[in-house]
């Protein structure tokens, strides 16, 4: 197991990405308040260059690697962001990058990661396969496995947008992160520790794929099948070092249906201007969810993504429910 990453890590982070990525806009819209009860600022990761926070992620880790060590090249396993992540971290830093992907990915998501420069190779049924593929590749050729959620780099890397966030608003009462592998909202409590000891981090993850919620709940990381359509939260299982951070900073973990989820993408792009995919739009679902436990409180709900597929944005405007 690596170290845990500290909040001087998140700001080597941050100066590490300055010259890279510009600080991402947080607006607050009046029409979303008031169908919320709540103030509610939507931090926009989706206007990253890869379209999702963990751009952050993948630049901290190249920038923290020697020449050599990046001339050997990086495998990883993702369902798409992760991904984008990595190979546009690599293309930054000319270093060659394989990713694994499950082969139910997005046609979106596997034509953005080629375009990239990055190999892309479609493996398996769910992220299991396709991590068991990544390592056999990662041993044969090499090169440096990267897992999406233990990797210390990456937890300091996209905690630099909580700092943006604890920054730009003083006395949030909650900020509510969509998890997937757990590397978002563990890195929002290392920062809130420091930046916001009175605001809540609220973890949400979709109840079709609740492998890191049911994790923070059994104290140890377990299996759940991805019945999700929103495949930034679905990775099947806990991972060890997120958890352990979760364990001591997380306030709330919460679940949202995929309907739930649909309704809030659905609102962002009704009432905030905002293409949201759907992982991206879960924080606001869980906000959604609990009209009264949120009534007139200052929330941050992050928008952690805006890769939504051709399929779910057709389906947002239409009458039928998520794509699966
Ligand atoms: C990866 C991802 C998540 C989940 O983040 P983790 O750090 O894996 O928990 C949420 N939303 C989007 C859009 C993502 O790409």
């Amino acid at each position: 197991m690596e170290c845990e990453p500290t909040y001087a890590d998140v700001l080597a982070a941050r100066e590490l990405l300055a010259a890279r990525l510009p600080v991402t806009p947080m607006w607050s819209y009046p029409a979303l308040d008031h169908a919320t009860g709540a103030t509610v600022f939507v931090k926009h990761e989706n206007v990253q260059p890869i379209g999702a926070f963990k751009v952050r992620g993948g630049l901290t880790l190249l920038a923290g690697m020697t020449p050599a060590q990046r001339a050997e090249g990086l495998v990883t396993y993702s369902t798409g962001n992760h991904a984008q992540s990595l190979a546009y971290a690599c293309a930054a830093y000319g270093a060659p990058c394989t990713v694994v992907m499950p082969s139910s990915a997005s046609a979106e998501k596997v034509r953005a990661v080629r375009a990239l420069g990055a190999s892309a190779v479609l493996h398996g049924a769910d992220m299991a396969e396709a991590q068991e593929r990544a390592e056999k590749l990662a041993a044969d050729g090499g090169c440096r496995l990267v897992s999406p959620g233990d990797t210390p780099a990456l937890l300091a890397g996209v905690g630099t947008a909580y700092v943006e966030i604890f920054e730009a608003r003083r006395g949030l009462d909650a900020v509510v992160v969509p998890v997937g592998s757990g590397t978002g909202a563990a890195a929002a409590g290392i920062v809130a520790a420091e930046l916001a000891p009175g605001c809540r981090v609220i973890a949400v993850q979709s109840s079709a794929a609740p492998a890191a919620h049911d994790s923070w709940r059994a104290g140890g990381c377990v299996e759940r099948p991805d019945r999700t359509a929103a495949e930034g939260l679905a990775t099947g299982r806990g991972f060890v070092l997120p958890q352990r951070l979760l364990r001591t900073h997380l306030a709330e973990f919460r679940l949202v249906s995929d309907e739930q989820i649909f309704a809030a993408q659905r609102l962002l792009a009704s009432h905030a201007h905002t293409l949201a995919e759907g992982a991206g739009a879960a924080g606001l679902a869980a906000v959604l969810a609990d009209p009264e436990g949120f009534a007139g409180q200052r929330v941050a709900v992050v928008c952690t993504g805006g890769n939504a597929s051709a399929a779910e944005i057709a389906a947002l405007g239409g009458g039928a429910g998520p794509v699966r």
